[in-house]
């Protein structure tokens, strides 16, 4: 699929910012350095701002400055995967790096990045974490239990381990760019693409600067997109646990009938039966909120909003 837009450069750098004006500077001196380095003059760093409360749009705009950096503003917050896809839409590279902003990813691997999909012709050269540092235990752990579930669970394989951070081809850019689905879990995007991804094992940094802009509920949010758009593994729990209960039902009613007729007993049932009405409809209860979740999945889908706002774009100065 070739891009209907220009690709008249070497490489385009996408980072989603989120209150990220304490190392904005350092990014953009670090990130125009290493695509140097890989590249010379031949790239363009797109900043996006999702919506950011702090000076961060400010900051990006005084960037701009510096005649390769883009500056795209987003008219709300809309989330790291949102603004990720809004960058990528405005990418004129051949390549694409994407990269958070809080340069827990060095930039410096670019080269060698570049160097790794040469060589093995991929289309995706995804970073895998081999060690994360400044992370609580609970995201460790947390992030560790959610890859290999997920990895057990799905028919896409989502390598483990992995984050945001990676090298693609202008055309998985736009493929993930023209894909409309609105719940976004783009690492399982890539990963559904096909075509040849390679690993490229790296040390995860602590944060530059700032706090981190997951909070679990946010976290908990991309775990629910990720196993509800890339698995079926909550509706075969579902029918398994109906299965399981069907047995139980079966063994109930057999046992029940034979009462009836051999025992005629009454006393005693009671805390059964509680026990029985408040286990099934606790699993009915379940098994509505999951359809609950896929339904209004789809009632926002079917609104055709727009994925996101462009509020306003600054370009390098010099162009
Ligand atoms: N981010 C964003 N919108 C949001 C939340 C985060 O664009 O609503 C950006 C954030 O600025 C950063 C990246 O997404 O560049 C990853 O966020 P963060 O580093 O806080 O996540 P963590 O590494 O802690 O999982
Ligand atoms: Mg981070």
């Amino acid at each position: 699929m070739e891009s209907s837009r220009v690709c008249d450069l070497e490489l385009s750098v996408v980072v989603p910012c989120y209150n990220e004006v304490l190392g904005l500077h350092e990014l953009v001196r670090r990130c125009c350095d290493s695509a140097v380095t890989a590249v010379g003059d031949s790239y363009e760093l797109i900043l996006v701002d999702d919506g950011s409360s702090d000076r961060t749009w400010e900051t990006m705009v005084y960037l701009t400055a510096h005649q390769n950096v883009v500056a795209i503003k987003l008219s709300r917050n809309y989330g790291h995967e949102v603004a990720l896809t809004a960058g990528l839409a405005a990418v004129r590279g051949r390549a694409v790096l994407i990269i958070d902003a809080d340069l827990q990813d060095p930039p410096e691997l670019l080269a060698q990045m570049l160097q790794r999909m040469k060589e093995t012709s991929a289309d995706v050269v995804y970073g895998q974490r081999t060690s994360r540092a400044g992370e609580t235990w609970f995201k460790k752990w947390t992030s560790r239990i959610f890859y290999r579930l997920l990895e057990r669970s799905t028919d896409v394989l989502i390598p483990v381990d992995t984050g945001d951070f990676r090298l693609m081809s202008r055309r998985i850019a736009d493929i993930i760019a023209q894909m409309p689905e609105r719940d976004r879990f783009i690492r399982g995007m890539v990963a559904s693409i096909g075509f040849k991804q390679v690993a490229f094992a790296y040390d995860r940094h602590a944060r530059y600067a700032g706090s981190t802009k997951y909070p679990v509920a946010k976290l908990i949010r991309l775990a629910a997109d990720a196993f509800l758009g890339y698995s079926m593994v909550l509706q075969r729990f579902l029918s398994i646990v109906t299965l399981g209960l069907l047995v139980v039902f079966v063994g109930v009613a057999a046992y029940t009938l034979y009462a009836w007729i051999y025992l005629a007993v009454v006393p005693g049932w009671w805390a059964s039966l509680m026990l029985f009405i408040i286990v099934v409809s606790f699993f009915q209860l379940v098994a509505l909120s999951i359809i609950g979740e896929y339904v209004g999945r789809i009632y926002f889908s079917t609104k055709n909003r727009p994925l996101f706002i462009v509020e306003s774009i600054a370009r390098g100065r010099n162009e």
